[in-house]
């Protein structure tokens, strides 16, 4: 079996400090690539530098909407180089926060509308974090699309209805352990509503680690199997065939 984490912050403490561990561990259960994601230009650089040093690990660049009110244009032009680096597969997480907040809602759309000016120009697909702001959302894309080729909702937390209308639109759809939690049942119609060759799933560690190891406080790739194991549950597919199709989406996506 072999699965891809499509969306992980292997920069981020605890993870980064035992990186070597998290990676062996991750690849002795089948979890064997990671695109790491970085939010902020600490991280950016780091996603590239651990990009560089483990095969099957990729890097995604971007500034987190909750950062967005304190992006300078000087930031914007880094990124846009940075995005030339080898083993950069996308532009993101990017996107719209309204849940949280922490930036002010212009600050985050004009910098989302950067982030898909600079995917244009780099040919890159993009990884798109929406919370709480799905109209303001599409608004935004809806000048995008056809001009980004590819573009994944990650840590999908919408309706089936938005799943459905999202892949009709040629959206990709990617999701977590949040699926596994108990009281998720939204998440798993969603699951239902969206086919394999569309989707894609992630830890988005190290935050919420899947049952039955919801207790384990840091998230880590070796996790993400119970997630891809509901995926195959409510597909009714076997996991090494969920996994073959999650996989061949990844890379897809990705051009990995
Ligand atoms: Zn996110
Ligand atoms: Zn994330």
């Amino acid at each position: 079996m072999e699965l891809i984490d499509a969306h992980a912050h292997l920069g981020y403490e605890p993870l980064l400090g035992d990186v070597e561990g998290v990676v062996a561990r991750s690849r002795a259960a089948g979890v064997t690539g990671w695109v790491t994601v970085g939010t902020g230009k600490e991280e950016n650089a780091r996603a590239i530098e651990l990009a560089g040093r483990f095969e099957g690990m990729y890097a995604g660049l971007g500034y987190h909407p909750h950062y967005a009110q304190d992006v300078t244009a000087g930031d914007m032009e880094l990124l846009a180089e940075m995005a030339k680096g080898p083993k950069v597969v996308a532009i993101g997480e990017t996107g719209l926060d309204f849940h949280y907040n922490f930036s002010k809602q212009p600050a985050q759309m004009e910098i989302f509308r950067r982030h898909l000016e600079i995917a244009v120009s780099a040919k890159l697909p993009v990884i798109i974090h929406s919370r709480n702001a799905f109209d303001e959302t599409m608004e935004i894309l809806k000048d995008f699309e056809g001009k980004i080729e590819r573009m994944v909702f990650h840590c999908f937390s919408e309706t089936a209805e938005q799943a459905e209308f999202l892949i009709e639109r040629g959206y990709y759809i990617s999701f977590t352990g949040v699926i596994t939690f108990k009281n998720a049942e939204g998440a798993r119609q969603a699951v239902a509503a969206v086919p394999l060759e569309r989707m894609m799933v992630e830890t988005d560690c190290p935050y919420m680690s899947p049952e039955p190891m919801r207790k384990q406080k840091t998230n880590e790739p070796v996790l993400m199997v119970h997630t891809a194991k509901k995926i195959a549950e409510i597909k009714g597919v076997s996991l090494e065939d969920a996994a073959a199709r999650l996989t061949a989406a990844t890379k897809e996506f990705f051009g990995i």
